[in-house]
């Protein structure tokens, strides 16, 4: 049983003993940890009893929100039936070949198989042994070369964080692994600024085919990009980028990859970002949203042309995880995924709330702190300026994003900062009225902001 204490035991017990992830211990121990108690719908309540409304679904990924009946009681039924089973050697268990089936459903056409891991990162690094695998097995072993882009998450891991384009976790461990490399990211206000969006997008895919013929296209084995880059900052790419990067690919026979450990299962209002964006991948890593986080489970639907490679050539494939295809897992993914048909989230997005949503940020635009405010689906990213006309950027020492989420913080909403970015994905069971709720939220908290930055004259 978990223990009663207070809130001040459960911070000292939290700083003396759990290492977060990405958090400063020494700062976090002197303001100690914010203590989570319980959740339902899209609200979470803290052990001093506040109410908070949460737009950034856990961690992007409690797609049907909080206290789902079907879910807790898919996990408590296995549980109970078969807790574990593993599927090395020559067995297998009904929740994982029941939602091997449902997935090959709900993806696109290309995908019947799929490998299981634990979490996106481990699906990202079966990615990296699958792909060059793949090509080993095609006969081509110097096919190693696989090409990601800057500000790009695609997990933790070695492999993961190499693929992943974020400076600080590379300067933290010797990364990339050999045989990765990075091109820029299609963030129009870095690197368009001056051209019309479509122009630009189709300029920053041309930056992949520079990077093939610099490597050497019989070198490059793949290319893996988010559909919408979720971490980096909700950086949602021009509708020229994806059909673009697309053809490159193509012309050089490359393997495409698309991450929808975020953009997967619903939240851009189609049931997958390559489907919003009008790609097909070889490959497509999920995690998240496929239990919407109630439990862990990751992996990657493998597409038909390497699929066949691997089972009709490829021998054994040496890799695997303990928990690929838990049957506790399995069977909570099974209950969500037919959690998301039935209530027709997917429906609800893309004709709904995603519009609605969309309808919201672009008056939230007219906030002067407001330099863009775009969303894709129920994502959405408010870019805080100092001067809206001319997206001035305020000075990175004033941190103008944590001080906006240092309100919402004590406003009773959770909105994350990414640099200067605002961010939201919030669960898809999100009603209208709710959309309104959180944006008055928002609305605040910029008014807030705003206060401070006249105050303190960063304006
Ligand atoms: N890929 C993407 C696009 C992600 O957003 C994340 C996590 N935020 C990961 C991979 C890694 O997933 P995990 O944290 O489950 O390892």
């Amino acid at each position: 049983m978990i223990p009663t204490r207070t809130t001040r035991e459960w911070q000292a017990a939290d700083s003396a003993h759990f290492l977060h992830p990405f958090t400063d211990y020494q700062s976090l121990a002197r303001k100690g940890s914010r203590v989570i108690t319980r959740a339902d719908n899209i609200y979470l309540w803290d052990s001093e009893g506040h109410k908070i409304l949460d737009a950034m679904s856990g961690l992007w990924c409690v797609n049907v929100g909080y206290g789902q009946r079907a879910l807790i009681d898919a996990a408590t039924q296995q549980l109970a039936e078969l807790p574990f089973y593993n599927s090395f050697f020559q067995t297998t268990t009904p929740p994982a070949v029941a939602l091997a089936e449902l997935l090959a459903e709900v993806t696109p056409p290309q995908f019947s198989h799929v490998f299981f891991a634990g979490s996106g990162s481990e699906g990202n690094d079966t990615v990296v042994r699958m792909v060059r695998r793949y090509w080993q097995v095609l006969g081509q072993p110097e096919r190693q070369v696989i090409i990601s882009r800057h500000n790009a998450y695609h997990g933790s891991t070695m492999a993961g964080a190499s693929l992943g384009g974020m400076a600080a976790m590379h300067e933290q461990g010797g990364l990339p692994i050999p045989n990765i490399t990075h091109i820029d990211q299609p963030y129009w206000v870095q690197h368009g600024q001056g051209m019309s969006r479509d122009d630009f997008g189709r300029l920053a895919a041309s930056w992949l085919e520079r990077k093939i013929l610099e490597v050497g296209p019989e070198k490059v084995a793949a290319f893996i990009g988010e559909p919408v880059q979720g971490a980096g900052g909700v950086i949602i790419p021009p509708e020229t980028y994806w059909p673009e990067i697309q053809k490159i690919c193509d012309r050089y026979g490359i393997l495409l990859v698309s991450d929808e450990v975020i953009c997967g299962f619903g939240r851009t209002g189609h049931w997958f970002g390559c489907e919003r964006f009008g790609f097909r991948p070889d490959l497509m890593t999920f995690a998240k949203g496929v239990t919407s986080g109630y439990i862990p489970l990751g992996g990657v639907m493998v597409g038909d042309r390497v699929a066949r490679v691997l089972i009709e050539q490829g021998g054994e494939f040496e890799h695997g995880y303990t928990y690929s295809g838990h049957p506790v897992a399995c069977a909570v993914a099974l209950a969500n995924i037919r959690l998301i048909q039935q209530l027709k989230l997917v429906e609800h997005v893309h004709d709904d709330v995603g519009p609605y949503l969309a309808q919201a940020f672009a008056q939230l635009a007219e906030h002067p702190l407001v330099g863009t405010a775009e969303t894709c689906g129920l994502m959405g990213a408010l870019l805080l300026v100092k001067d809206q006309a001319k997206l001035t950027p305020f000075d990175p020492a004033v941190g103008i994003g944590m001080v906006c989420r240092g309100h919402c913080f004590a406003n009773g909403l959770i909105m994350r900062a990414v640099g200067d970015r605002m961010i939201i994905a919030p669960p898809l069971v999100i009603t209208r009225a709710q959309v309104d709720e959180m944006v008055a939220l928002i609305r605040r908290c910029l008014d807030l902001t705003l206060a401070d930055a006249q105050r303190q004259g960063w304006l």
